[in-house]
């Protein structure tokens, strides 16, 4: 089998064209050809010499996910469904804005954290994604939005979120090299300022990321104790939250900005009441006795019925959201984007073979609060 080199990053790529007896600069070239200028084939990169394009030929390869299906919303959002084998299947999304296009990104087939809110966790976990599956996703996603929108050449993707199909820090070994072609300047030349990973709380991975490649982090908070939290994100048995907001006071230290993305998903009468705002306000802004520097996201919950959770109402929402703003904390509430494809966030849920039997251990959870909210408690000024 030849190499797929979208599975490299420079380095790899320097190294696998150390292997063919080629310079480096032999392998920025090819590189820049891959990443900025989408080449599928050795035969259009006629800056190389023809006695390298025929030692490629026979090692390596430049291979993109199948595409399945692709949805464009009312709003412009794009959604991509690929195709990464054994009878699995990942999404990706674009959504554009008047300043940025953000790219939503899976790293891996399902998701093993089994969160009770997503539709992923739903689906159950099958296999991580390899480096040039993920990257796979920009790259098909890039080159093809230049020719859709006829950008002439310029970029589109000025953004790239790890937040769709998976949890990225538990598939960290192909997760960093991604991210650095993502970064560097040969390759897609984002700003770690608008890269983000998202992650549900894998702590010592945390850690790492800060080490090896810090950019933007998002939290999937979703709680503001650990009983609560317990319920809906498992990994929280594990990683409570006084250990992962330490985590984050650490990672900030390398970040490349001076805050924290706290996601919060709003479900109704679980964690959306005026106690959950005021907790929530307390424990990020006192945690080890200086807080946390953070933003809080609060995300419209898309239902989807093996859930048995429900959108909170738009009123408590805002109520929510003023109480944290109220106390100091720069609050956000996200529009929900690409409703009419299913391409909102936690509806990503592609297609994937169970190997973990996740969603029979959610089912079998399912003790939890579906209580209901007394009218009087949820209307706040
Ligand atoms: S929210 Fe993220 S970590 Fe949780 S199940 Fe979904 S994909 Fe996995």
């Amino acid at each position: 089998m030849t190499a797929n080199l979208l599975d490299f990053d420079l380095e790899g790529l320097a190294t696998f064209c150390a292997g063919l007896g080629e310079k480096r600069f032999r392998a920025t070239q090819l590189f820049r050809w891959i990443h900025q200028k989408g080449a599928s084939r050795f035969g259009e990169m006629t800056d190389l010499a023809r006695s390298l394009r025929e030692k490629l030929e026979g090692s390596a390869r430049i291979e993109g996910l199948p595409l399945i299906s692709q949805h464009i919303s009312s709003d412009g959002t794009i959604k991509w469904l690929f195709d990464v084998g054994d009878g699995n299947a990942v999404e990706s999304v674009f959504i554009p804005e008047a300043d940025r296009g953000t790219l939503c990104v899976s790293s891996q087939a399902g998701c093993a954290v089994g969160c009770r809110f997503c539709s992923t966790g739903h689906q159950g976990f099958s296999r991580n994604l390899s480096s040039g599956e993920i990257l796979a996703q920009l790259w098909f996603a890039e080159h093809f939005l230049r020719g859709h929108l006829k950008t002439d050449g310029e970029r589109v993707i000025s953004n790239v979120v790890m937040m769709g199909m998976g949890e990225p820090l538990q598939n960290y070994g192909a997760l960093v090299p991604a991210l650095k072609v993502m970064l560097d300047d040969h390759g897609y030349g984002l700003s770690r300022r608008r890269v983000t990973v998202s992650t549900s709380g894998v702590v010592p991975m945390i850690d790492r990321l800060g080490e090896d490649c810090p950019v933007a982090l998002a939290v999937s908070l979703h709680a503001p104790n650990d009983e609560l939290r317990d319920k809906l994100i498992p990994l929280n048995r594990k990683y409570p939250i006084a250990e992962l907001l330490d985590a984050c006071n650490r990672y900030l230290e390398h970040a490349p900005r001076d805050f924290i993305t706290f996601e919060y998903c709003m479900l109704d009468g679980v964690n959306d009441l005026p106690q959950h705002a005021h907790e929530l306000a307390r424990l990020v802004q006192t945690h080890g006795g200086r807080g946390v520097s953070c933003k809080l996201n609060l995300i419209p919950f898309n239902p989807f019925p093996a859930s048995g959770l429900l959108r909170s109402p738009q009123h408590r929402v805002q109520a929510f959201a003023k109480i944290l703003s109220d106390a100091g904390i720069v609050t956000t509430v996200r529009k929900t984007r690409g409703d009419d494809i299913d391409a909102a966030c936690g509806q990503l849920a592609g297609d994937v073979k169970d190997r973990t039997r996740v969603d029979r251990r959610i089912a079998q959870q399912r003790t939890v609060m579906l209580r209901p909210v007394p009218a009087d408690t949820t209307r706040e000024a």
